[in-house]
């Protein structure tokens, strides 16, 4: 039996757990399962992986994308470069991690942006800011972070003016405002300055709109939510996981 899973904690719900399996289900994928793995904590992860023949493959979520590092032999050139790794694969013995988001987050802004390259805002700077910051420096769109936290480079909320609002005109959210079942939350941005140039990618998935695409939608920009970049961060897990992708 060929073992997929995915490590975090908790793991109540788990998107990746619900998406393979149904994958396996629909593509007849016979002798493989999809298992969540809450670990207590990361040192357990040794233990894990002699205890499970057959492991193929893992995911890593909350809170372990960074504390997972020490644990793995090498790291591909994107996981190095962003710091954090949300898939595991095991190919000639050695633990190798990957930051699949990255992959995801790439694919879906490029179908959301076409041939427009828009100098950006990116909101929040947490672990996916670090993968979509590589992804925009990957692609050579200049960006600027903002935080609730004033630091050298950083804007904060209060410091976005209309000129700023004017020449950034893709908004990406990575903080988890307006995720159910605070529904009504929202990055505190002007939204009264956003305009039909305006691109707004949220990062959210539930609700399917959120309370940002819906203010930005209310001012003529077009706006995509989070689903695509999961879909397809697990979608290049899967290719990694089954040598179609290189490591
Ligand atoms: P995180 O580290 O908990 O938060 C991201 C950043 O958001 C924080 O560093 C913080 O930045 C800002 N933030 C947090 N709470 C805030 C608040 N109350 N008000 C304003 N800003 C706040 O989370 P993460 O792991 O980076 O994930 C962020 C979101 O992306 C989550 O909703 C997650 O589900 C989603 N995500 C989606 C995908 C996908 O495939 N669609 C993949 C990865 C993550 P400052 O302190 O600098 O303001």
């Amino acid at each position: 039996m060929d073992i997929y899973g995915i490590i975090g904690n908790p793991l109540g719900h788990s998107f990746s757990k619900q998406y393979f399996t149904e994958k396996f289900r629909k593509e007849g994928i016979v002798g493989a399962v999809y298992e969540k793995f809450q670990l207590d904590d990361i040192s357990q992860l040794p233990d894990l992986i002699a205890s499970t023949p057959g492991l193929q493959g893992l995911n890593v979520t909350i809170p372990y994308k960074q504390q997972v590092l020490p644990y793995l032999d090498r790291l591909d050139d994107g996981a190095r470069k962003i710091g954090a790794v949300n898939c595991i694969s095991f190919r000639d013995g050695k633990l190798t991690g990957h930051n699949t988001d990255a992959a995801g987050f790439r694919a879906s802004l490029l179908g959301f942006l076409g041939n427009e390259r828009p100098d950006a805002l990116v909101l929040g700077t947490g672990g996916a800011a670090k993968a979509v910051n590589y992804v925009l420096g990957e692609l050579g769109i200049n960006f600027t972070i903002v935080s609730r936290t004033k630091a050298p480079g950083i804007l904060t909320y209060g410091e976005l003016d209309g000129d700023v609002m004017a020449a950034h005109r893709l908004i990406v959210n990575t903080t988890p405002l307006g995720t159910f079942p605070d529904v009504d939350a929202s990055p505190a941005i002007p939204y009264d300055l956003l305009t039909p140039a305006h691109r707004l990618f949220d990062l959210v998935y539930n609700p399917e709109e959120t309370a940002f695409m819906r203010q930005g939608a209310a001012r003529g920009a077009r706006t995509v939510n989070g689903f695509g970049m999961l879909t397809g961060q697990a979608e290049k897990a899967w290719e990694i996981w089954n040598g179609y992708s290189e490591p």
